[in-house]
């Protein structure tokens, strides 16, 4: 990115009035149309160009007081500018209103980075505009989507500087809150009704949440991109849960009543004889909530363990269940 000298393109000097810088554009602005130079008309767009972002800048006495004031420091608030783009390309949604800190605006690099969020003749105009919409993620325990319900949590937003109120200076100079930028990451609370069963990837709207407005406008939205953690116990399919239960091969060959973790507690459960290894059992709306109201099932695989600890006689009982297997072939 090139500094960028608008007093030089205008053919100004730096203490020049409102007058003269007005009357250096029209007259710049005359000579460079591209209407007017039908034989070198690339050129004279470039320069047509060059001349309405630097009276975009000179012309409009808040854009010139911050490009005055941080033109010598350009360099750090371009990085500044260029470290907070980064982060806002991963946060940012595309919503009617575009992005919350300005769409590029046509001008050079060097104009965004130190107007964007300023948008064009808005400080001047005063004009309302909604504040955009952000979109981050929201970590959630599978209780916690199981239950529903009251979250507190803290998020990492961009937002407005509150210090200079997105202009950059504050009392004269470079504002040390956003280095110049008008934008500031912080982390702020938020109180979240977690809806029951929420899916993972799905959005959670906080009205009004969002960037702020400027010029009276409304808070755009705050969207929260819903990321179950997995669980140590149960793995989520849809509205329906999976769990594995080591039982006894005593319980799966004979039967047996065995006890078994469910989201709302533990439920007994009862295992028919000859039951297979590996057996999947259903326990109808033990799974979880689902968002037009009942709940899936839980899925329990059975998991038959061996003993490990067999003594001498046990040995002899299976020797002699292996000896009577053997004489049924
Ligand atoms: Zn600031």
């Amino acid at each position: 990115m090139n500094y960028k000298d608008y007093y030089q393109v205008l053919g100004v000097a730096k203490n020049a009035s409102e007058k003269e810088i007005k009357s250096a554009y029209r007259r710049l602005a005359r000579k460079w149309h591209p209407d007017a130079n039908p034989k070198n008309p690339k050129e004279a767009e470039e320069k047509f160009k060059e001349i309405a972002e630097a009276y975009e800048v000179l012309g409009d006495p808040e854009k010139r007081k911050k490009y005055d004031v941080l033109g010598s420091d350009w360099q750090r608030v371009s990085q500044q500018a260029e470290t907070q783009r980064r982060y806002r390309s991963q946060q940012e949604t595309d919503g009617d209103y575009g992005s919350f800190a300005g769409a590029p605006s046509g001008f050079s690099d060097f104009f965004d980075a130190f107007f964007s969020g300023v948008g064009r003749r808005q400080t001047t105009t005063n004009f309302a505009r909604r504040g955009g919409d952000l979109e981050t993620s929201i970590d959630l325990a599978l209780a916690e989507v199981y239950n529903g319900g009251k979250k507190s949590v803290h998020l990492q937003i961009e937002d407005t500087c509150p210090r200079c109120g997105g202009s950059g200076v504050f009392n004269n100079a470079v504002c040390p809150t956003c280095g110049g930028t008008g934008r500031q990451v912080r982390s702020k609370r938020f109180d979240v009704t977690i809806p029951k069963g929420v899916r993972e990837g799905q959005r959670i709207r906080l009205a009004g949440q969002g960037g702020s407005g400027s010029g009276g406008g409304p808070s755009g939205d705050l969207y929260l991109i819903v990321h179950v953690l997995p669980d140590e116990h149960f793995e989520r399919r849809g509205g329906d849960l999976y769990v594995d239960l080591p039982v006894s091969i005593y319980d799966l060959v004979l039967g047996g009543e065995v006890r078994v973790p469910t989201m709302g507690g533990e439920v007994r459960m009862t295992i028919p004889p000859r039951t297979q290894n590996n057996k999947l059992l259903r326990l109808g709306g033990k799974g979880m909530p689902k968002p037009k109201g009942g709940f899936g099932d839980e899925y329990v695989r059975l998991i038959g363990m061996l003993p490990t600890d067999l003594g001498e006689r046990e040995l002899e009982i299976f020797q002699e269940l292996a000896e009577a297997r053997k004489q049924r072939q």
